[in-house]
């Protein structure tokens, strides 16, 4: 999953940055409205992480614009500003959810993962296929019952492959999805991961189409 963090507070976004990679969030980090803007025009985002006061462009407009432009984006405000008006403003303009500074970096995480779940809008989460289960909100992956661990990279490349059962994906596309902005990407990482995904959940669960990327093909009783 893409985040983009919009934050100009350098120790703040650094941290919030740190944590959500670690949560194995793929995080592009934008210090200006403008930046962000710009971000938001180019990429595609799973969410938005947004404070109010930036420079050139303030959250509180670039909110606006996104809402007048119907980009559907989740968005998280932050925000150091604990008045009612702030919050009535924020949401009226089309935020999905808000932080007081300072927060937990934990609820931080846990609201994101709610946004999520409510943007792909089903009630029940977990996505199965044959006798392999993923659950994107508690981060859980099993086989046969038995649950299987996964390093968070793992886990965002075999959830990215079960929403697109049937359809290929690059390399490139699946490493969109594992780094963002300035991350090194090591150069055989993916296949690395798929390796690892085929050890632990079988190794006729990923197909790799050479040169093209890789899927999941559909179960052939599931039409
Ligand atoms: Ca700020």
């Amino acid at each position: 999953m893409r985040i983009l963090l919009v934050e100009d507070d350098a120790l703040l976004g650094d941290g919030v940055k740190a944590g959500l990679k670690q949560a194995g969030f793929a995080v592009d980090w934008a210090q200006d409205g403008v930046a962000a803007k710009l971000a938001l025009e180019t990429e595609e985002y799973a969410l938005l992480v947004l404070d109010l006061g930036l420079p050139k462009l303030s959250g509180l407009d670039l909110l606006k614009w996104l809402r007048a432009n119907h980009l559907k984006v989740p968005v998280l405000v932050l925000t150091a500003r604990d008045t009612v008006a702030d919050r009535v403003v924020g949401l009226n303009a089309g935020a999905d959810d808000y932080l007081i500074k300072p927060f937990d970096l934990d609820e931080l995480i846990a609201r994101l993962n709610a946004l999520l779940r409510r943007s792909v809008g089903q009630v029940t989460q977990t996505l199965q296929h044959g006798d392999i289960a993923l659950t994107p909100s508690t981060h859980q992956v099993s086989k046969n019952g038995q649950t299987i661990e996964l390093s968070a990279k793992e886990f965002t490349l075999l959830h990215e492959l079960l929403l697109h059962i049937g359809r290929v994906q690059s390399r490139e596309q699946l490493e969109q999805h594992l780094y963002g902005w300035g991350e090194e990407v090591e150069s055989n990482s993916v296949e690395v991961h798929i390796h690892h995904l085929r050890k632990k959940l079988g190794s006729d669960l990923i197909r790799t189409m050479r040169g093209v990327g890789y899927v999941i093909d559909k179960l052939s009783a599931s039409v």
